[in-house]
């Protein structure tokens, strides 16, 4: 149980050093957009998604001088990289041999028996994980004809078919993902696979829009799947900065108690009774907090700021850390016992003190 959540229990695999599946951590990744080519500006972006908290990066590599660039930009990184490949086999062997921890093909797109031999072969070699992606976009006809339309049957029907093909060759270091822009096909389709495979599963939201809009519906989305136990590894699609994937991800996490990145805020949206400048309290707060994450100290902290004494001193009473404001001051709370008044110029690095303590 994490944050009370039973998580379905899958295969393990290693994915380039980091384990996925099982009851390891649900991994956040998130996918490049730079030019594969332009090694400089690609390792640069890994680089700025690691330091967010990307843990596994994918990137695409549409053609031959995508794939010989690979090698040099994981020589200069530190998390495992997958190549994305469409169309063209030789890609994912020649991504393979470089040095990519996995690839993801869409197996719809990406040949027949032959090719799928020939990507076997070079992953058991290298001990490479596949993801088999299938995307309702490019769902094969046969299963669009099945069930009249791109349905969630289809996506299951499809993706159970490929694993079938890749365990015929031998092959059982796999994940998988059924995408959809519809938030209903992805919930329903991913509940429907997960009955009936144990492989890990990378769950997301294709598609899901700007930042804003992402946020919204891969909080839905995600959020339903993750709270009944499902997901392994996720990576939220944001047509935008890609390091605001890595911060939607590890909110979802946090918030549901599957992961801790650094402490939790709990403040009020203020109104006219708050006499103290709470959103900048709150924004210095969060970016010196941000800084405490991954070094142990704050994960997993409640720290309440609230605007006034009307919902305040419960809130601040109730959090491992809080402060109630009054006029121009706060009243500080720590794991429920009143510690004393903090004027408001104060207040941020009391709060940054008391978690450090
Ligand atoms: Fe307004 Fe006070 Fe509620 Fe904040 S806690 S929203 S200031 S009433």
């Amino acid at each position: 149980m994490e944050g009370g959540i039973k998580r379905r229990v899958t295969k393990v695999i290693d994915v380039g050093g980091v384990p996925v599946g099982g009851r390891n951590p649900i991994t956040i990744q998130s996918m490049t957009k730079t030019d594969t080519r332009d090694v400089r500006n690609t390792v640069n972006q890994i680089r700025k998604l690691t330091r967010a908290g990307c843990e596994i990066i994918r990137v695409a590599v549409p053609d031959d001088e995508s794939c010989r660039a690979l090698p040099r930009i994981i020589k200069s990184i530190h998390i495992p990289l997958i190549a994305d490949i469409h169309f063209n086999s030789k890609l994912a062997v020649g991504s393979i041999e470089g040095g990519a921890g996995g690839v993801r093909i869409n197996p719809g797109n990406i040949g027949g028996k032959k090719e799928i031999r020939e990507i076997v072969k070079a992953a058991a070699e290298r001990k490479a994980v596949i993801r088999i992606g299938v995307n309702s976009g490019s769902l094969p006809k046969k299963w669009i004809r099945r069930y009249k339309g791109v349905t969630p049957a289809g996506l299951v029907g499809s993706a159970l078919e490929w694993v079938k093909m890749f365990e015929d060759a031998g092959f059982r270091r796999l994940k998988i993902s059924i995408k959809s822009p519809d938030i209903r096909h992805t919930i329903k389709a991913y509940r429907a696979i997960a009955e009936r495979t144990k492989y890990p599963l990378h769950i997301g939201l294709t598609e899901a829009g700007p930042m804003m809009e992402s946020a919204v519906r891969s909080s839905i989305a995600l959020g339903t799947l993750l709270m009944e136990g499902i997901g392994d590894t996720i990576r939220i699609s944001v047509t935008g900065d890609p390091v605001s994937e890595v911060l939607i991800a590890r909110e979802i996490l946090q918030t549901l108690g599957l992961r801790s990145f650094g402490p939790t805020i709990i403040s009020c949206p203020t109104c006219a009774r708050c006499c103290v400048d709470l959103v900048k309290i709150v924004a210095e707060f969060r970016k010196k907090a941000k800084g405490m994450s991954g070094k142990g100290k704050a994960p997993g902290k409640k720290v309440a700021i609230m605007g006034c004494v009307v919902n305040g001193p419960g809130e601040a009473r109730d959090a491992d850390i809080g402060i109630a404001c009054g006029v121009k001051d706060g009243v500080l709370f720590k794991k429920g016992k009143l510690m004393g008044r903090v004027p408001e110029k104060e207040i941020v690095d009391t709060l940054i003190k008391e978690m450090e303590r």
